[in-house]
């Protein structure tokens, strides 16, 4: 079938909107009518061509809302009309998928950003030649997707599909980040360093858990005021300071329980460790480039202090996005105040006013 895409050409080139050939699903698939679509960095990244796995001509898109609209032989999950989420593929046979570990699936370059589905087969094509796509295995920036249904998660069709997206990705990481691998106790004290979208739905997540204080640390005042909005007992504005730490120190005494890191910048995270208490956790989500360094200072860690990495907040997608949507709906997490929507044909603007900061969370809306 003929769909409406956004396509890159080559590495740094800006999308352009386009007309491709959407293949059909095959049995296990789901062809999926998408509603909207979050943009997260990756998407950005992908664009500039940090993925040599990946590619080119490209769509991209990983953060997909939209409704089923045909379904392969096999498929017993999923009818045509229900309205779901595309998240996080993974390989489901390398020794971390056996284990309930598929965040961290050993396949992750060639399932999220090979360009094809798993046998090398294209989804999408122009003129008869392939356009590369399936990233996430969806490619959701386009008006209709194919998604496999192992990866689709169902959700509840009694709120405004456009806004479920950004959980497929930023969302579940932020706040899986604090729900599934801190797991915090009422009154335990939380900081989140970066309060973008991942940075947001960890420290709402937090409040969910009953953080206290809850300290959220970022440059730009605009995201501080809502990251108050959402909760946060204290705010510190970064730019300029050097005495981040102690600032936290003096809110919170011993330090945190429990730090989030999203900047992904070394000076950031070795603040986000420096702000634990003995036996406190920090969690690194910020996706730093290959070979940046940091130090730390063993003595430091040694009492019982973890730093540990995560990714897609260790989620179990068929689970825990159906719960956040839960959170939603009782205003318990209200990610879409975050969001600003745009059409997909406003893309790139979304894209710069999402790397300048200006946009928190921009989500595309696709034209139907
Ligand atoms: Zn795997
Ligand atoms: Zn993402």
């Amino acid at each position: 079938m003929k769909i409406t895409a956004a396509v890159v050409h080559r590495a740094y080139a800006p999308f352009t909107i386009e007309t491709l050939d959407l293949t059909d699903p095959r049995d296990d698939e789901l062809l999926v009518e998408v509603v909207a679509s979050g943009m997260c960095a990756t998407d950005q990244h992908g664009r500039d061509g940090y993925f040599p796995s990946m590619p080119f001509p490209a769509v991209f898109g990983h953060e997909g809302a939209g409704i089923v609209r045909a379904v392969g032989k096999a498929v017993t999950r999923f009818k045509p009309g229900d309205h779901v989420v595309m998240s996080n593929p993974f390989c489901g046979e390398c020794p971390n998928c056996r284990t309930q570990r598929q965040s961290y699936c050993l396949s992750v370059r060639k399932v999220k950003m090979g360009g094809t589905r798993l046998d090398g087969s294209t989804l999408h094509a122009q003129d008869g030649k392939p356009v590369y796509g399936a990233f996430f295995q969806q490619s959701s920036f386009g008006t209709f997707a194919i998604a496999n249904e192992k990866f689709t998660v169902k959700v509840r069709n009694d709120l405004p599909l456009e806004r479920w997206g950004p959980l497929a990705c930023g969302g579940q990481t932020g706040a899986g980040a604090v729900l599934n691998v801190m797991k915090p106790l009422p009154g335990d004290a939380f900081v989140v360093f970066g309060v973008g979208a991942v940075g947001l739905s960890g420290l709402m997540a937090a409040r969910i858990a009953g953080c206290d204080p809850i300290i959220a640390v970022d440059v730009h005042e605009h995201r501080l005021a809502l990251a108050r909005e959402f909760g946060a007992t204290h705010t510190i504005n970064h730019s300029g300071r050097t005495d981040v730490v102690a600032e936290i120190k003096k809110i919170t005494g011993p330090g945190v329980r429990y730090s989030l890191e999203t900047s992904a910048l070394p000076e950031v995270l070795r603040e986000a460790v420096e702000a634990l208490m003995p036996a406190g956790t920090c969690v690194l989500l910020g996706s730093a480039r290959a070979a940046t360094e940091v130090s730390l200072e063993m003595p430091f860690i040694q009492p019982g202090r973890t730093l540990r990495g995560v990714v897609q907040g260790d989620s179990e997608p068929q689970t825990f996005i159906p719960q956040l949507t839960d959170y939603m709906a009782t205003g318990q997490f209200p990610i879409e105040r975050a969001i600003t929507f745009y059409d997909l044909a406003q893309i790139n603007q979304a894209a710069a006013e999402s790397a300048s900061g200006k946009t928190i969370k921009p989500v595309l809306r696709m034209p139907h």
